[in-house]
């Protein structure tokens, strides 16, 4: 960065313009907008500059700048439609020490002035070090769009308030309130007068203390495995009310259909390839949404189960967000359904253990022995890397090589897949990409009865 942007200060500061031409004309109309005394030399002015000598706008006069010209000057323009003239003017600047501004000429120029979107008090600069000025202009066609004409007013009346807001606390609540301010409240009433956005400011403010409407809320909604019937109706209706939604990966846009049209809808996708949200930034998102919206923080499955729900948990904690939790079926539950089995079952397993094939510290480590026992039953969540793994350990536990393993891919989608294998088969089994749930110690009906003549026989 050659050229560093800053905000200088011009009241009641003098700046030098050299030239009162054509070329003067453009620099200065820019200068007006300042609070800056503003000094033009040189002669034959152009008819604008007179008028605004006489207006009293500028300072003019009719002679070629001198030396004595720049004391107490912040800045200096060399604008005089005569490159030669301009560079003299600028030694002249250098001299006095004064930051000079040689039009075309970056070379000579010690500072460079920006393209400006001027929403005063608010104003953007967008600068290409003059390597391309034409996407300086798209640049600031596009910033004008996103900046209505009214926003420098609404700045304006909003720093009038801020004295007033402080009352609201410090951080999510005040930025809600702001929020709020800017995007909703302040744009409405602003076709109707200060007046309008006075009081609305007012009426916001009383809301925003009272603690109540502008308050935001996080529901945490199980989303279940992919099936929008699997959803349950307090889901639903959370959906229904939500004004911001942020789902993970899995769930499908079905689901996501069930929001308000008006709804924002954020995918907060964990990809093992492309882009990735880490859970920092989702925990930011949920406390930045939560602090002034209803939100629903859609999780497939259930939240509670591989969901690092707690952390969002605590995330919302820390910053005084009111939060409740929907469960969901969980992909081990729709397995199961959908392989026609029950997870328990008298006489064969009184438990069942949910695991997960890898945990912070790589492949996660279990009770393998009770796991490797005939009749044990386990659902692997996340199995796909850990496959080889889990065989590996349950074998070593001294389970049986034709012990049954299921996969379940997709369950409870349109694109559901099962397949029953023995544990030595274990590893080819997990083919693919799709969301599968691996069960250790269980087998579809049919496949059963295959398995069970082939153990009889061995
Ligand atoms: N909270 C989710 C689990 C999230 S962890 C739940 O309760 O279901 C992600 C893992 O869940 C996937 O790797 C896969 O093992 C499993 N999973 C999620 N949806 C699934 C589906 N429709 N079919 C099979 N497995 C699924």
């Amino acid at each position: 960065m050659r050229h560093f942007p800053i905000f200088v200060d011009t009241r009641d500061q003098k700046i030098v313009v050299s030239g009162a031409g054509e070329c003067a004309v453009a620099k200065l109309r820019l200068l007006l907008k300042t609070e800056a005394r503003v000094h033009v030399f040189g002669r034959d002015a152009h008819d604008v500059v007179q008028g605004w000598a006489q207006d009293g706008k500028v300072v003019y006069e009719d002679r070629v700048v001198t030396a004595g010209d720049l004391d107490g000057a912040i800045l200096l323009y060399a604008a005089n439609d005569e490159p030669e003239q301009d560079l003299s003017v600028a030694t002249l600047g250098k001299a006095a020490g004064v930051k000079s501004l040689v039009v075309d000429n970056l070379e000579a120029s010690d500072f460079i002035t920006p393209a400006i979107v001027d929403r005063d008090p608010v104003t953007v600069a967008i600068g290409t070090e003059g390597a391309a000025p034409v996407l300086a202009r798209k640049i600031k066609a596009e910033v004008e769009e996103m900046l209505p004409a009214g926003t420098g007013i609404l700045a304006r009346i909003g720093q009038g308030f801020r004295d007033a807001a402080e009352i609201i606390p410090q951080g999510p609540r005040r930025r809600a309130f702001w929020t709020s301010y800017y995007f909703d409240k302040g744009p409405k009433s602003l076709a109707k007068g200060k007046g309008a956005v006075e009081a609305a400011l007012h009426y916001l403010l009383a809301d925003h203390v009272n603690d109540g409407a502008a308050q935001g809320h996080v529901t945490f909604v199980g989303a279940g495995p992919g099936d929008p019937e699997l959803l349950t109706l307090k889901a639903r209706k959370a959906l229904h009310e939500a004004a911001v939604v942020i789902h993970d990966g899995l769930v499908p846009p079905a689901i996501l259909e069930l929001a308000r049209r008006e709804a924002q809808i954020i995918s907060v996708a964990k990809s093992a390839f492309g882009p990735s949200w880490r859970q920092e930034d989702i925990n930011a998102l949920l406390v930045e949404h939560g602090a002034a919206d209803r939100v629903v923080r859609l999780k497939s499955g259930d939240g509670g189960t591989f969901g690092r729900l707690d952390e969002e948990i605590e995330a919302l904690d820390a910053n005084d967000i009111a939060f409740d939790i929907v469960p969901g079926v969980t992909a081990a539950t729709a397995a199961a359904a959908a392989m026609g089995v029950s997870l328990t079952r008298r006489g064969r397993n009184s438990s069942i253990q949910f695991l997960t094939g890898r945990d912070l510290s790589g492949f996660a480590e279990h009770d393998w022995r009770r796991l490797a026992e005939p009749g044990a039953v386990a659902a692997i969540y996340m199995a796909r890397a850990s496959a080889r793994f889990v065989q590996g350990r349950l074998m070593m536990h001294g389970a049986s090589a034709s012990m049954p393993v299921s996969a379940v891919f997709n369950a409870a989608r349109p694109d559901q897949r099962i397949i029953t294998a023995t544990l030595n088969e274990l590893p080819e089994l997990l083919d693919g990409t799709d969301p599968a749930i691996l069960f250790t110690g269980l087998a579809t009906r049919a496949a059963k009865a295959t398995l069970l003549k082939e153990v009889s026989h061995a």
